[in-house]
């Protein structure tokens, strides 16, 4: 039997499991599935916006997997610690497939990006998605009228959209109490979201940034002027050549230049070629403005600078520039990538395979694509571990690992892997709550934000 342990149980490391359990090549492959949190689904349950529920619901088929008898559920295990190395983990399973994601948010690199009221998109996503790492964070929206949201990427519209709904709207979904009560509380009017290059050259997807024009009492407001500055934009030859989803991009934008802006309530403007290079400061020490200078195109795809100026008023201001990966400590790791050094899928350690460890998801290929390219990518990595399983299962393993999962976790820090029928309990717990706040008439779950309340839960048997 040839036993691998997947790390992480986001999709990327769920569609490694399934394969790796659905293939016919190499007979009675067990997989557990070991994650930091206690619960499962990575960025789906922690990243995928709560009013997304479509994609949410991709849960669902993540579920059906992972209650696969070949494969087990290990959550609150954390690889590359103190309590479990790398190299440890190693020795218990045939083979790894480190699917760890990009964790930590990149920073602009600006002066005043330090002052109060400067976050980052990722802190904002894992604060309303309840995310257990985020429940000391609080983003008081009480006293933010304007919002700048720098980024052009799918993750700052999800943000400016969050920004810019109505806390009823959120209520029947399974944001956390907290997160609610802060968007409750909101006083934002406008929330700006600033590309440095044009419009054709937005990462955003066209579901997605349409989907901003849909925002019931919500505005939405484009520079004419400005959109005009991109060639494709200009020309509709130009934007012949372009990929699908950069024109149907540029034909949204087009509607809205056309219609002017609506909507009594909020707004969000989409601004393009404007670089950010100063936030600043009022007296007391919060952010105030956004000093950015305005770009235009160099022909090349990309941007230079014009020397002129334009400062954007803002209370709050979130950085929505692209993840990076952190490696679990003891895997090698290219800090100019940001991935992990790989053939294949297959981890190299100075350029060389190393024998059972292999990468898939974020962590091998960077922090892009859809949920669904992580399926191809964890498929080329399993097809790598498939054709070394021969050598691979010749070493004779010391037991069941959740043994010495148990002992080493326990002797560490008195941890206790989170198994399947714990998850459900938490499942359950959450479900109580949603019952319990009676935020809308489905009365759906709603999250638990917190490490403690999440680990009791956990542990309460349901029946
Ligand atoms: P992203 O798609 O890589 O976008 C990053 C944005 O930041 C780009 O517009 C980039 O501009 C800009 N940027 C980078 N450095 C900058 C700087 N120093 N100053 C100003 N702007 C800067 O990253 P993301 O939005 O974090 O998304 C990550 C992945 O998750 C993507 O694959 C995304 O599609 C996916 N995702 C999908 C969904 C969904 O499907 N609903 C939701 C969320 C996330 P340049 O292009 O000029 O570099």
């Amino acid at each position: 039997m040839l036993r691998v342990a997947v790390v992480g149980s986001g999709p990327s490391g769920v569609y490694a499991a399934q394969t790796l359990v659905e293939q016919r090549e190499v007979p009675g492959v067990r997989v557990d599935v070991l994650d930091r949190l206690p619960a499962p689904y990575g960025l789906v349950r922690y990243g995928v916006a709560p009013d997304h529920e479509k994609i949410k619901s991709l849960q669902g088929s993540l579920r059906t997997v992972l209650e696969d008898d070949r494969i087990r559920f290990l959550g609150h295990v954390e690889v590359g610690g103190a309590a479990l190395p790398t190299a440890r983990l190693l020795e218990l399973y045939h083979a790894v497939v480190y699917c760890v994601g990009a964790a930590r948010d990149r920073m602009l690199g600006i002066p005043g990006e330090e002052l109060a009221g400067v976050r980052s998109a990722t802190a904002f996503v894992s604060w309303y998605s309840g995310h257990p790492d985020a429940a000391g964070e609080s983003f008081g929206l009480g006293g933010v009228e304007s919002a700048v949201v720098v980024g052009a990427g799918n993750v700052a519209v999800d943000v400016t959209r969050i920004l810019a709904r109505g806390a009823a709207e959120l209520a029947p979904t399974d944001m956390p109490q907290p997160a609610l009560g802060a968007l409750a509380d909101s006083r934002v009017r406008a929330v700006t979201m600033i590309a440095r290059r044009g419009p054709s050259q937005g990462r955003f997807t066209t579901k997605e940034l349409r989907e901003l024009g849909t925002l019931p009492g919500v505005g939405i407001r484009t520079d004419p002027a400005e959109l005009a500055l991109d060639p494709a934009y200009a020309d509709p030859g130009a934007a012949a050549a372009l990929p699908a989803v950069a024109r149907r991009n540029l034909e949204a934008l087009r509607g809205w230049a056309a219609e002017g802006p609506g909507g009594q309530g909020r707004s969000i403007a989409l601004r393009f070629y404007l670089r950010p290079v100063e936030i600043l400061g009022g007296p007391d020490g919060r952010v105030r403005a956004v000093r950015c200078e305005r770009t235009a195109p160099d022909g090349r795809g990309g941007v230079t600078g014009t020397g002129r100026y334009e400062d954007l008023a803002a209370q709050l201001v979130l950085r929505s520039v692209g993840y990076q990966g952190v490696p679990p400590e003891g895997l090698p790791f290219d800090p100019v990538r940001g991935t992990v050094p790989h053939a294949a899928g297959r981890v190299l350690r100075a350029g060389r395979a190393s024998a059972g460890e292999y990468v898939a998801g974020w962590i091998k290929r960077g922090p892009s694509g859809v949920i669904g390219t992580n399926r191809p990518c964890a498929k080329e990595t399993v097809s790598s571990l498939l054709q070394d399983a021969g050598a691979l299962a010749r070493r004779e393993l010391p037991g069941d690992p959740l043994d010495a999962l148990r002992a080493a976790g326990l002797r560490a820090a008195g941890l206790r892997p989170v198994e399947w029928p714990g998850w459900l309990a938490v499942e359950a717990a959450e479900a109580e709550l949603g019952r319990a706040l009676h935020r809308s008439p489905a009365h759906g779950p709603v999250k638990i934000p917190d490490w403690p309340t999440l680990l009791a839960a956990s542990r309460t048997p349901r029946p």
